[in-house]
């Protein structure tokens, strides 16, 4: 039996939260605090020294030895560097533990083999970690012991942002200060502040750790590089939502635990839709916690899976043929008195600071389509997008019926004047009660759905951070209310000015909305008419981070300068290449050393079989002999084509940094990679199951 769990108890234990601060600090110094969490107050070394030393005997008590400031380069990744609180021993040998105001709020990580894209060949090597107070620090447990993580953005010497909380946490400073000023001339004298709330959903993969060892590819790129289908796929539709099998089931409950100890409202979890694949969803909390949580559930994703004998895979396409994994983006702007400026209402067309919303914020998508498409982009993405489970590599917006209807009213006649209804949804059976039916049906192939009360952006990669497109989506609001603000308050006549600016934008913006099927060939050639960006892979988004349309908007509301923009740009192309290089050197790997071999040694087999077998008088031999042809066949295409993939990998090599090697990589290196993988996975098929050299799809995904 296992052991029985009281959440509420366990919720929030490992975290210096509100109510352990409350309790712990004196008042005068909690307060001090909040008013920096609060209102961004800057908070001085004398409180700081008071809170880090709580903080250290709260996190000794929980058995803490370490702290270390907890970042997020541009890697993608979550970085650390662990110091234990001990100081230098006493003339009697014992130690001290102490932790200072000025170790919590600033550390000084080398910088130098993070990611810079340049900024640190013209700066220094210099780097701050700053402690981000408004996400509340936590102690984790690991197998390194007990360690005091505080949550921090991280900057060079002078002040670039070297990761994605900086700019994470500017970008929501540009929301709120526009997104008020919008309230106030809106009338709203009462809300102080306005936050963007987020709810990333997580997909992943769980696989058996035994037959993940024995796959380079798993282990090298996170991906697989070769495999062939197994008879059956996703196909019958009989995982998604299923019964979740008992291993899985424990996997899922320790996750539970350690999530809810940490904070993380881990709420909702399912199958997915492909075999093997899962999901987890926490409650949505203001952006920037909610992007640390989402580094902590995949962490904690894959330590739980190691301890249950098995691994998860975070990358977008695991096994090709078989969905991808994404991570739904849901986003809203909620106020600190509790609106949710989304809320539509029951009678949208009545609601106008809904639809002066709504509509700023397609004015705001389809303006910076090719920059929502960027936030987006990562290596493992470019296979996953444009499938057909996944979006389409182009930006639009589902609004739905009702809303669609009211936009539709607003641009022939001015005004909208009715809203549809969603009415009762009869199910024909008397003894089960008739439901409420929503107004609007839900739409999977859009990127960007408007779900009822929140934009639902999918197209973000289920490793990559959800801080990029959080960025981006904060921004580009802040830019057109900006716009409006300015409109209004030189406006005569307010009311008349909302009502044109609605109006103009849905008018204007129309393009934007497509409510359709997202998946079709049509929808391809119709976005083609209407003139919207379709930036099939992450080589070709990346110059969206450097238009001056971009440059005069982040910089506008200081969220990026133009060095910062470039540096991405260029990091972005960098990472591209790698993991690109990575990939092919682990095709050639596994070619050269196992599968070719393997093959051989089947082909062997099967000429022996020939000779001896058709040594004995009437004996036929001709299915050997059609499968030797075969084997030796698919063996030479193989073979060719791993010189070919070798000799493009090698040049590539040798190219220099920057775009011109990354296009090499897609354009070149990518289509000879594909090339060698076709009579391989041929060959799996073919070829004994004892000789073949690693697990098969089936195996890895039939059988966790
Ligand atoms: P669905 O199943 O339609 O995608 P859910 O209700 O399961 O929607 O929510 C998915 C995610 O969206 C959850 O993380 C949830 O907390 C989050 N969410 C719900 N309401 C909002 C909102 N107003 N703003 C941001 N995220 C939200
Ligand atoms: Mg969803």
């Amino acid at each position: 039996m296992s052991e029985y769990v009281k959440v509420a108890e366990i919720f929030g234990q490992d975290v210096f939260n509100d109510s352990v601060m409350e309790e712990r600090l004196p008042k005068k110094v909690y307060k001090e605090l909040k008013k920096t969490i609060e209102e961004g107050k800057e908070l001085s070394l004398e409180i700081a020294d008071v809170v880090a030393h709580e903080m250290k005997e709260w996190a000794i008590e929980k058995g803490a030895t370490h702290y270390t400031h907890w970042f997020q380069p541009l890697t993608g990744l979550t970085a650390e560097k662990h110091d234990s609180f001990i100081t230098a021993p006493k003339e009697n040998g014992k130690v001290l533990m102490s932790f200072s105001g000025k170790e919590l709020i600033k550390g000084e990580p080398d910088a130098s083999s993070f990611p810079s894209g340049g900024l640190r060949a013209t700066f220094e090597a210099r780097g701050y970690t700053a402690w981000d107070c408004t996400s509340p620090a936590f102690v984790r447990h690991d197998a390194a012991g007990a360690i005091l993580c505080i949550p921090t953005a991280f900057c060079s010497y002078t002040g670039e942002a070297l990761d994605q909380k900086t700019p994470l946490l500017r970008s929501m400073e540009a929301i709120n200060k526009e997104a008020l000023r919008l309230l106030r001339l809106l009338g709203n004298t009462t809300s102080k502040k306005v936050t963007p709330s987020v709810g990333a959903e997580q997909e992943y993969f769980l696989v058996d750790k035994a037959k993940y060892l024995q796959r380079k590819d798993l282990i090298y790129t996170g991906r697989t590089l070769f495999g062939a289908m197994p008879p059956k796929g996703q196909e019958m539709d009989d995982h998604y939502f299923g019964v979740v099998r008992q291993r899985i089931a424990g996997y899922m409950k320790e996750v539970n635990e350690e999530l809810w100890k940490l904070g993380v409202t881990a709420k909702t979890q399912h199958n997915e839709a492909a075999p093997a694949q899962h999901e987890l969803a926490p409650i949505y909390a203001p952006v920037n916690i909610a992007v640390d949580h989402n580094q902590i559930i995949m962490r904690v994703l894959k330590k739980v899976a190691s301890r249950h004998g098995m691994k998860c895979l975070l990358h977008e396409k695991p096994f090709q043929g078989i969905n991808g994994s994404g991570k739904h983006n849901n986003w809203s702007l909620t106020t600190d008195d509790g609106i949710n400026l989304l809320e539509p209402g029951k009678t949208p067309h009545e609601n106008i600071q809904f639809l002066l919303i709504l509509t700023c914020i397609l004015k705001a998508v389809d303006i910076h389509a090719d920059l929502l498409r960027e936030s987006a982009a990562d290596v493992g993405n470019d296979q996953r997008l444009g499938g057909n489970e996944a979006p389409p590599a182009i930006i639009s917006v589902f609004l739905g019926e009702q809303l669609q209807d009211v936009l539709e009213q607003l641009i022939t006649t001015g005004t909208a004047t009715r809203s549809k209804k969603g009415g009762k949804l009869e199910t024909g059976v008397r003894t089960l009660p008739d439901l409420v039916k929503d107004a609007t049906d839900r739409n999977r192939t859009s990127p960007f759905a408007f779900t009822g009360n929140k934009f639902e952006f999918r197209m973000v990669g289920s490793r990559d951070s959800v801080a990029a497109c959080n960025i981006v989506l904060n921004t580009i609001t802040a830019e057109v209310f900006q716009e409006v603000n300015e409109r209004l308050e030189k406006a005569e006549d307010r009311d008349l000015e909302i009502h044109d600016i609605i109006k103009e934008f849905a008018a204007e913006h129309q393009r934007i909305v497509f409510n359709g099927n997202g998946y079709s060939k049509e929808w391809e050639e119709e976005a083609k008419r209407r003139g919207l960006p379709n930036l099939p892979t992450m080589v070709d988004t990346i110059p969206a981070l450097t238009t001056p349309k971009a440059v005069k908007l982040f910089e506008n509301f200081k969220v990026f300068n133009r060095a910062e923009l470039e540096s991405r740009a260029e990091i972005q192309y960098e990472s591209y290449a790698k993991a690109v290089n990575i990939e092919a050197r682990t095709m050639i790997n596994m070619a050269t050393k196992q599968i070719i071999p393997a093959v051989i040694r089947y082909t062997t087999v099967l000429a022996d079989s020939i000779h001896s077998v058709g040594s004995i008088e009437g004996m036929d031999v001709s299915v050997q002999t059609e499968i030797l042809k075969k084997c030796t066949d698919y063996l030479r295409e193989a073979k060719e084509a791993l010189n070919d993939l070798t000799e493009v990998t090698d040049i590539a090599a040798e190219m220099e940094d920057g775009r011109d090697r990354a296009v090499y990589y897609q354009k070149t290196v990518f289509p000879a990679m594909n090339r060698l993988r076709r009579p391989v996975d041929e060959l799996e098929i073919l070829v004994d199951k004892k000789m073949w050299p690693m697990p098969s799809y089936g195996d890895l995904i039939f059988e966790v």
